[in-house]
């Protein structure tokens, strides 16, 4: 695709980097069939290959108006058309640019405004959303059936956390919303950790991951976050940590990507690099064959319905790393339909995108349940809240169904 930056974007560094990213999409559309929202509404504009053409026209100069943003907001950045895309098109690179032109040229009405400059405070501040979430929890049976659903049940933590010293230690990152939504997380991980003998520590100064603000336009924001953890992070592999270890896709996939956010930062660049290389995805330092002598014990393990968050497929490509592990943990994974499919849940967009995120969340919990499971299975505390608000059946993370098999 030829693309010649113009209005304001010529002889820029995003200039450039728009246009090496743009040349690579042929318009092929190979990578239509892949996108959730254009399965829904059936519009090219809400299509991978429509939103590239919309920010081609931005980056030459074009003006963008609030319908450019609308087709731009719709997307789920679940990256499904990256894994589809036989050139290589770094769609989610493509759409974070996008989204930066947007935010500066159609500015929101206020009232949008505030509503994400709420949620980027809410959801990133753990002890202001998890007093909030145990208000809701008091309050929640009387809460209309719509608002309960939301809100789940008060959880028991465990005490999973190792008392063992062990020569292995890893850092566990907490994230914002997940030890006040689902405490025994983090507790099954350290519990499984710590009879692979590898100790595990929390992160001490942790802030968001930055995600949230990075996806909701407040990109600043989200970087000085990236910085804090950054530092935080150096502090604890000095000390003799071996990794950052993150039990939810969405945020290991961002502190995956601190090394290119930082890039041109040169107090941060390099240390930087040097997290997001030490960062893996809890699924990563567990192998399979770790848990198949403990399996033996088990005859018959749970049926399992696995829903692969898009940031862990897509994202982080760690497609069929889960699935090994419980099927080794001694599960039965029953077939599922569509497995590339989001959930819809994406962060924020099933409180943005109320309308599509349903759809896509009905779609999939309709592909999951045929396979006859008992529980439903994910990697991320997004999706598995947004799946647990509706489905019949539990929806759990899979470090919990590996846990109950370590369990006496
Ligand atoms: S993003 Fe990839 S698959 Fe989609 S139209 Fe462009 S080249 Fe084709
Ligand atoms: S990231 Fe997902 S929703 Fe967005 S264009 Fe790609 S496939 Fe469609």
């Amino acid at each position: 695709m030829y693309v010649q930056p113009s209005g304001g974007l010529e002889q820029t560094a995003r200039g450039a980097e728009a246009q090496a990213l743009l040349r690579n999409c042929v318009h092929c559309g190979f990578c239509l069939p892949a996108c959730p929202t254009y399965r829904i509404t059936g519009n090219e504009l809400d299509s991978p290959r429509g939103r590239i053409y919309l920010i081609k026209q931005m980056v030459e100069g074009t003006a963008a108006t609030a319908t450019t943003r609308m087709h731009l907001d719709r997307c789920l950045t679940c990256r499904a058309c990256e894994s589809a895309c036989p050139s290589g098109v770094e769609y989610g690179r493509l759409i974070d640019l996008g989204r930066e032109l947007v935010e500066e040229r159609v500015p929101r009405p206020p009232s949008q405004r505030t509503l994400r400059r709420g949620l980027t405070e809410i959801l990133s501040r753990p002890r202001l959303f998890g007093a909030l979430l145990r208000a809701g929890q008091a309050i929640r049976p009387w809460l209309p059936a719509s608002l309960r659903s939301r809100i789940p049940a008060r959880q028991a933590a465990r005490s999973g956390a190792s008392t063992t010293l062990h020569a292995r230690r890893v850092v566990l990152l907490d994230g914002c919303v997940q030890p006040g939504l689902q405490p025994g997380i983090n507790d099954a991980a350290a519990h499984v950790l710590d009879r692979l003998g590898i100790g595990v520590e929390r992160l001490a100064g942790e802030q968001c991951c930055g995600a949230l603000g990075h996806h909701l336009g407040h990109a600043q924001r989200a970087l000085d976050q990236a910085r804090r953890n950054v530092e935080a992070c150096c502090a604890a592999l000095d000390a003799g940590a071996e990794g950052i270890v993150s039990t939810a896709s969405a945020c290991g996939l961002m502190v995956k990507d601190y090394g290119r956010l930082l890039a041109d930062d040169a107090a941060y660049a390099e240390r930087a690099r040097r997290v997001s290389a030490a960062t893996r995805d809890l699924a990563e330092i567990i192998e399979p064959a770790d848990l198949r002598h403990t399996a033996a014990r088990r005859t018959n393990g749970p049926r399992v319905a696995w829903q692969a968050p898009c940031t862990l497929q897509h994202g982080q490509r760690l497609g069929g790393r889960v699935e090994a592990l419980l099927e080794a943990a001694g599960c039965t994974l029953t077939p599922t339909r569509e497995p590339k499919l989001c959930c819809g849940s994406a962060g924020t967009y099933s409180l943005l995108q109320p309308a599509l995120s349903q759809e896509l969340r009905r779609r999939k919990l309709a592909a999951l349940l045929e396979g006859d499971p008992q529980v439903i299975a994910t990697a991320n505390i997004g999706c598995l809240e947004h799946l647990r608000a509706a489905s019949p059946l539990p929806v759990r993370h899979w470090i919990e169904v590996v846990s109950d098999a370590y369990s006496p």
